[in-house]
């Protein structure tokens, strides 16, 4: 992929790039738990967002996206948000730099990846943290990767109007091979969490559907949550989230309020004690303990929660019937993307084949599959 990429950027500008990639992410565990003040435990993945990119004497951003084979001219002195368009990832990223006083000129830049789009690996957040990435070092801003992740949030804000945590630009520009990130969501603290799989291997399951219910349901899930600290907030001081939240005091001041609500923080305070779990399951080597929590949360999400949908179902309820695979859960906000699998390595293929055909047969569609590995966090290749 690299060399064509630079060879289509040779044939385009004849000039030769500076080279950079920011990888797509998966989340062990720590679902919804950041919008509530608690953890989530992401990991950088192979799959990665690359660009060429090279400085232009004028003030113009000439974009190309090469899977789409699409391009566009853009102004950088009139750089606004175009409905659903991919140049906003890198348009959003040059505005942000314009509003910290950084200053852009125009650039030439070709963009390529790997990242299955809209599947929840954060293929948007990989191009915000790639071109971030690049443009702090091509006009020398020397912002630190930390400034960079929260400019890359601020361009998803802005310029794709979706108003995202910091987890996926985070776990982008800070991944580590062969370590989870467990970051606070409240005081956006970090920790490195070695993660050593052995004879494991993660394996996505695509549903290959996003349903519409998806961004309603989330506004709907959020206000439950805010009720719920509310009504807590009024009998006990200084709480500011369900972070600070236990179940005894859910059952006595949100449960005779509102059942639903009560399942709904139920989920939410317990997902947070899960990632604790889960970060000392890693440290003791207990993978069997890991997997188990991430069923657990698949059980949460869906019963609970309610964020999971048919095709999700179908897919761990799938592989609760096979040994080999000893973890299983949705992943992301819900209502589709994938599953997220911890399966035996030696019994990858026979599972993958097996998972295939059950879903060919009760959802009559394709299952892409997606082997990951944790990478390192964005960098400038050459
Ligand atoms: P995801 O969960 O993958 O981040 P989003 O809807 O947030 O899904 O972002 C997907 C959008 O990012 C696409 O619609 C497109 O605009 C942009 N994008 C992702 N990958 C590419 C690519 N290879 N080329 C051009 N644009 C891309
Ligand atoms: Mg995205």
């Amino acid at each position: 992929m690299l060399q064509a990429l630079q060879q289509y950027f040779f044939e385009l500008f004849e000039t030769a790039p500076l080279l950079f990639r920011s990888p797509g992410r998966i989340n062990i565990i720590g679902e919804h738990t950041d919008y509530n003040g608690g953890f989530v435990l992401p990991a950088a993945i192979e799959q990665a967002a690359y660009i060429a990119i090279s400085k232009r004497s004028d003030n113009q951003l000439h974009l190309h996206a090469m899977s789409l084979n699409e391009s566009i001219i853009l102004s950088i002195d009139s750089l606004e948000p175009i409905p659903h368009a991919w140049s906003n990832y890198i348009a959003g990223v040059a505005d942000q730099f314009i509003k910290n006083n950084k200053l852009v000129g125009g650039f030439n830049l070709v963009l390529n990846s790997n990242i299955p789009i809209g599947s929840g690996l954060s293929s948007s957040a990989a191009i915000e943290c790639v071109v971030a990435y690049a443009l702090n070092e091509l006009f020398d801003c020397k912002m630190d990767r930390l400034a960079l992740a929260h400019l890359a949030q601020k361009a998803e804000h802005h310029f794709a109007g979706v108003q995202c945590g910091l987890m996926d630009q985070f776990a982008s520009m800070m991944g580590a091979k062969d370590q989870l990130i467990k970051l606070d969501c409240q005081s956006l603290q970090y920790e490195f969490i070695p993660f050593n799989i052995h004879h494991y291997t993660l394996v996505l399951f695509d549903t290959n559907v996003k349903h519409s219910l998806a961004a309603s349901a989330y506004n709907e899930r959020r206000e439950q949550c805010e009720q719920a600290v509310e009504w807590i907030s009024q009998s006990v001081p200084d709480i500011q989230s369900l972070r600070q939240v236990n179940m005894p005091m859910l059952a006595e001041y949100v449960l005779p309020k509102n059942e639903l609500i009560y399942k709904r923080c139920s989920f939410v305070v317990n997902e947070i004690q899960r990632v604790e779990s889960a970060c000392t399951a890693l440290k003791n080597g207990d993978l069997i303990k890991l997997g188990k929590l991430m069923f657990e949360t698949h059980q949460g999400l869906s019963a609970d929660y309610e964020v999971s949908c048919k095709e999700l179902d179908v897919l761990v309820e799938t592989v609760k019937n096979i040994p080999d695979v000893i973890g299983a859960r949705m992943m992301g906000g819900g209502f589709g993307g994938c599953t997220l699998n911890l399966i035996q390595t030696a019994a990858v293929e026979k599972t993958i084949h097996t998972v295939q055909h059950v879903y060919a047969k009760t959802m009559h569609t394709s299952l892409p599959t997606y082997i990951v590995e944790t990478a390192n966090g964005t960098s400038r290749i050459a």
